[in-house]
């Protein structure tokens, strides 16, 4: 019999499971709890008799992570991780120190199926889903291993959130659980490639968080060359689906744009994102690409990534160019597992 996964489970999912085993509500609420504050034992319940604990244990697991490799910057401190999940697949979260407090990037997906060129994480396309508790417990395990508080999430690791929809969204609803860790959706980003169908199903929820838009070129056959989603929905469905957002919403969205030299960094680039992008409320992330081992392309000097972000400004768009944290330690998310990949076999996916 498979087990279930109780730190997947919304509070009155679990008070009916808890109901069902013949106990009161009640125990629901003690057990949600101590699966939110991070708890992976069932026997560390202490509030909880020992006759439910064996049933618990019986019929349940509880979802972890482990650290099979850390890294730490020498110069800022940012802390990355490679997690192994308990069927031996490998995901990386970042940990990130700024002034407000404590970041953390999480995967949503081991491996995706997205295939953007300039990214790791896609190399070897979608290995499977990350499951709620997963995505929590990656938060879990930085906290615990720093003895620290984490206070905004950013779901922009490996994966493409909203190809795992309904786990991505059970997550935010068990993140944000005042019941549980209480990371409020304002401080918690979504970041997407532009997975439209998506998109319009989570404006649905009218949550308060960031959407980010992996936007990256603002035509649609320098967007092709980079991303295959653009295939399915171009820049012009796209733009149209983060207006309809915004106007439920009334949230500012953030656009992702990574500078690749020669590829997406000219005036008339900046001149088009900045037309395009008329009549959104909206910040753009200017990323200077990073190289991967796998791809060849180079990130623009820095005088011509100023230059970019000084021409869309002139525009009326606000820009900022993302400070790096980490840049020691290893580049964007995806690269540290690819390389360990290579040493840890997953002989049925090769
Ligand atoms: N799948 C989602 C979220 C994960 S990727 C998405 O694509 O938005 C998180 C961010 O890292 C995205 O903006 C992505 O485009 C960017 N990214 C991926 N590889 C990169 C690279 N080599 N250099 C700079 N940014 C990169
Ligand atoms: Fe997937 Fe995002 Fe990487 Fe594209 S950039 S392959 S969507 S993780």
């Amino acid at each position: 019999m498979e087990k279930i996964d109780i730190k997947s489970m919304n509070m009155s999912e679990l008070a009916d499971f808890i109901m069902q085993l013949g106990q009161p509500k009640f125990r629901a609420s003690q057990i949600f709890k101590w699966l939110h504050s991070g708890v992976t034992d069932f026997d560390l319940m202490s509030d909880i008799k020992k006759e439910l604990r064996e049933r618990l244990k019986e019929l349940c697991y509880i979802a972890d992570v482990n650290i099979v490799k850390k890294l730490v910057s020498k110069i800022d401190g940012t802390v990355k991780y490679l997690y192994e999940l308990y069927d031996g697949e490998l995901i990386e979260s970042v940990l990130m120190k700024y002034e407000h407090g404590y970041t953390v990037c999480i995967s949503t997906q081991v491996g995706c199926r997205m295939g953007c060129s300039f990214c790791a994480s896609g190399i070897n396309g979608l290995y499977r889903n990350l499951t709620a508790s997963e995505m929590l417990s990656q938060i879990m395990a930085a906290e615990r291993d720093n003895n620290i508080r984490v206070s905004n999430v950013v779901m922009m690791g490996m994966g493409e959130p909203l190809d795992n929809f309904d786990n991505s969204v059970r997550f935010l609803q068990l993140v944000s659980s005042d019941k549980g860790m209480n990371i409020g959706l304002r401080h918690i980003s979504l970041s997407t490639s532009g997975v439209v169908s998506g998109i319009e199903k989570l404006k649905e929820y009218n949550f308060p968080i960031t959407l980010s838009i992996s936007l990256h070129a603002p035509f649609d056959d320098i967007r092709s060359g980079m991303m295959k989603v653009n295939k399915k929905w171009n820049i012009e469905a796209l733009l149209r689906a983060c207006r309809e957002y915004q106007a439920v919403t009334t949230r500012r969205i953030s656009f992702e744009y990574a500078l690749i030299e020669g590829v997406n960094d000219s005036t008339e680039c900046a001149d088009r994102l900045a037309m395009i992008l008329k009549g959104i409320m909206c910040h753009v992330n200017l990323i200077p690409a990073n190289p991967v081992k796998e791809n060849s392309f180079k990130k623009p000097d820095r005088t011509k990534i100023l230059k970019f972000q000084k021409e869309l400004i002139d525009r009326g768009v606000n820009a900022t160019v993302r400070r790096t944290l980490g840049s020691d330690i290893d580049a964007s998310c995806g690269q540290l597992r690819s390389r360990a990949e290579r040493r840890i076999p997953c002989a049925d996916k090769q």
